[in-house]
């Protein structure tokens, strides 16, 4: 574990992933413990992805914060006759600055019930359509959050690499320079979600400099170095530390840990604590 702390000027992000959890009243108490922890210190950029119910009400929490509110998912059409769907405009309106996209719980086949390894795969994401997400939430100034990673039969066959570029190329592929630089990729082994598996540092910083190494090829060198890049999977407050401590590890997507007001603050405080102001 490396203890040093590093020269960085790619400002960390802690994106908290609440999911599917949380009444309005739930998400506000959770707020008021999290809300000190960056008053304090504002070197980490910290974003909370309530449900969409709880969106504006977090958002009306934050005020006076410095903490962003993010959405889970989106649609890229603005409007129309699509039920059941949110678009960019009205996460504006809401008060998002961020949007998760191709999180691997979205991604799978709409409407069939298939678990693949104990993941959730019950919808409808493609790599083309974190692409056209993407693209609209670039359109509306929303910071893209975007998921990529390898189940863990990929894993096991060698696919890593191959799995996470193609997932790079389907949402980035289009991007110019000045919009690469306006997104945060996160790598999360689907295998190391929600079930406490988490992968080695020194791996996940392996496979997060070499999401760097892509963006390098698909867009250019200095997009590459300014890319924030974000582990998720079972981070917790114990492991935190050593995870953002790599080279290549620009912070935090936090699911099931954010959920715990003094644990996420804990997280928070180690990104802090790993990063030169
Ligand atoms: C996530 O939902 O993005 C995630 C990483 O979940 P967890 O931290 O619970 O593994």
């Amino acid at each position: 574990m490396k203890e040093a702390v590093k020269q960085n000027m790619r400002r960390p992000v802690v994106a908290g992933n609440w999911k599917m959890n949380l009444s309005r009243a739930e998400a506000a108490a959770l707020v008021e413990t999290i809300k000190p922890a960056v008053t304090l210190d504002e070197s980490v950029e910290v974003v909370l992805c309530p449900p969409y119910t709880a969106l504006s009400h977090v958002h009306d929490e934050l005020r006076r914060s410095n903490i962003q509110v993010g959405a889970q998912n989106v649609f890229w059409e603005r409007s129309g006759a699509f039920t059941g769907q949110v678009s960019v405009p009205m996460l504006r309106d809401a008060g998002c600055t961020y949007c998760i996209v191709g999180h691997s719980e979205a991604r799978g086949s709409f409407g069939i019930l298939e678990t693949h390894e104990g993941s959730l795969s019950y919808f409808a994401e493609t790599d083309r359509t974190v692409g056209y997400k993407v693209r609209a939430l670039l359109d509306f100034g929303i910071i893209p959050i975007v998921c990529v990673g390898e189940t863990e039969s990929e894993r096991g066959s060698g696919q890593t690499e191959g799995v996470i570029d193609k997932q790079l190329e389907g949402a980035l592929g289009t991007l110019d320079e000045a919009e690469m630089g306006s997104v945060v990729v996160a790598y999360e082994p689907v295998w190391a979600i929600g079930t406490g598996k988490t992968c080695e540092s020194e791996e996940a910083n392996r496979i997060c400099a070499f999401i760097r190494e892509k963006i390098g090829e698909h867009a250019d060198a200095e997009s590459a170095e300014d890319l924030r890049v974000l582990y998720g999977g079972s981070v917790k407050p114990n492991n935190a530390r050593e995870l953002f401590a790599q080279s290549d590890i620009d912070g935090g997507l936090v699911g099931g840990a954010s959920l715990d007001g003094p644990g996420f603050v804990h997280i928070i405080r180690a990104a802090q604590g790993n990063f030169l102001r």
